[in-house]
């Protein structure tokens, strides 16, 4: 069985093509700019890479172009639309609706345009992309796979905000938490690791990218999640603010006349690390000046892994202990000085971090000593693969 995975963003579409057999990834690749007017394909295959410059207007053409270079006797993988037995669809927002992944029908489709209104810019391209299917690929069972899904185990004292009751009940205003796919699958890929059934371990998976956020899960369930209503709430990341006093929001809205769309863009795109250093959102950037002595990087790296520590102490009382910590996702798997410099935070609690082992990127990896209380590990993450195991179990059971 081959499994298509598609992720649509508001001007890109990312995909995979994975052979169930094996799970290997057959081709993959991002089309970006759609609408744009410049828009291209990165697309890889075979180890190669591939840039295809064609401009497209909406998610449909850009998935036909890609379908037509999966078919392609260059640059494709597959010699008929046939070989696709199904599609799994990322989907970042299902607010409560949705606890596990779901096939797509007309029912399921209304519902997932029922969350737009808390997930504006996100619920939109997934719909496209859903549509662009259904005409480029006819007939083909689809499965959606929410990044909140694994959170709904969080228990109502800890997704629910000390604001009037009432913005709950009017707005479901609560705690959602998000990047679930990558938390389930790292917490159980540890387990596997480490020789052990999830549900005997305390995990505090640290997703550390772009975004970034950290889950609590005890017995292979979320127990509680950094991120909240949206995506901009937790530990500081790369250029969203994560938690701050709620009052430094509404003094620069009256001091700066900010609107609520420029306070947004303020917290999303201008804060976190971006914000502190005024360097960039790129630790590999942020490394290098603060080496160098900007000491303007060195407070955003200080302040950023302070942060990371503190949330994993938080964590620690959620799950009444620690048995490991799994660092993943871009920072999480590549920044060695970043990990050691959380860990020596958690010095406190028995986290003793091997610093020859922690020289590792990107590979399944233990870091801690063998004597260390709490373990450590580097798990790199697979949302793409989760989306494909869900999309293939569902279908063969229909
Ligand atoms: P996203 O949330 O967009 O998926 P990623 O998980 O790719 O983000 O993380 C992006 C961040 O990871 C970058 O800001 C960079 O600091 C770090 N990063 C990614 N790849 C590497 C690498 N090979 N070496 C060091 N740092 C990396």
């Amino acid at each position: 069985m081959k499994v298509l995975v598609i992720n649509c963003g508001s001007s890109s579409l990312k995909y995979q093509l994975i052979n169930m057999e094996n799970e290997e990834v057959l081709a993959k690749g991002n089309y970006e700019r759609i609408g744009q007017g410049n828009s291209f394909l990165t697309h890889k295959v075979n180890g190669e890479k591939y840039v295809l410059e064609n401009p497209v207007d909406n998610h449909e053409q850009a998935l036909e172009f890609m379908i037509e270079q999966l078919l392609s006797d260059k640059y494709g993988v597959i010699s008929s639309l046939d070989e696709i037995s199904a599609v799994g669809h990322r989907v970042p927002h299902g607010t409560d609706l949705f606890d596990k992944s779901v096939l797509i029908t007309d029912e399921i489709k209304d519902l997932i345009a029922s969350c737009t209104d808390l997930a504006p810019i996100h619920t939109p391209p997934i719909l496209n992309g859903i549509k662009a299917c259904e005409k480029v690929i006819p007939g083909k069972p689809m499965v959606a796979v929410f990044d909140t899904a694994f959170h709904q185990t969080i228990s109502k004292e800890k997704y629910i905000y000390p604001v009037p009751y009432e913005y709950f009940e009017k707005y479901n205003m609560r705690k959602f938490g998000f990047h679930g796919t990558s938390h389930r699958f790292v917490s159980q890929r540890l387990a596997e690791l480490m020789n052990k059934d999830v549900k005997d371990l305390k995990i505090v998976v640290c997703h550390l990218g772009q975004g970034a956020s950290l889950c609590g899960v005890k017995d292979g369930k979320s127990v509680d999640t950094s991120m909240g209503f949206t995506p901009v709430s937790g530990i500081m990341m790369c250029a969203r603010s994560g938690d701050l006093d709620p009052s430094v929001v509404t003094f620069l809205m009256k001091k700066e006349g900010f609107t609520p769309d420029e306070m947004e863009n303020v917290l999303n795109k201008k804060s976190g690390v971006l914000g502190i250093s005024g360097v960039s959102p790129d630790f590999r950037d942020i490394e290098k000046e603060a080496d160098e002595g900007n000491q303007r990087a060195k407070l955003a790296r200080e302040a950023y892994c302070y942060n990371v520590a503190q949330y994993i102490a938080k964590y620690a009382v959620a799950l009444n202990g620690v048995d490991a910590i799994a660092f993943t996702a871009g920072i999480g798997e590549n920044q060695i000085n970043i990990r050691k410099r959380i860990c020596e935070h958690l010095e406190w609690m028995g986290v003793k971090l091997d610093l020859e082992a922690n020289q590792s990127r990107g590979e399944d990896k233990e870091i801690s000593t063998p004597d260390s209380k709490v373990k450590v590990w580097v798990v790199p993450t697979n949302e793409e693969l989760v989306i494909a195991r869900d999309t293939k179990q569902i279908v063969e059971n229909l």
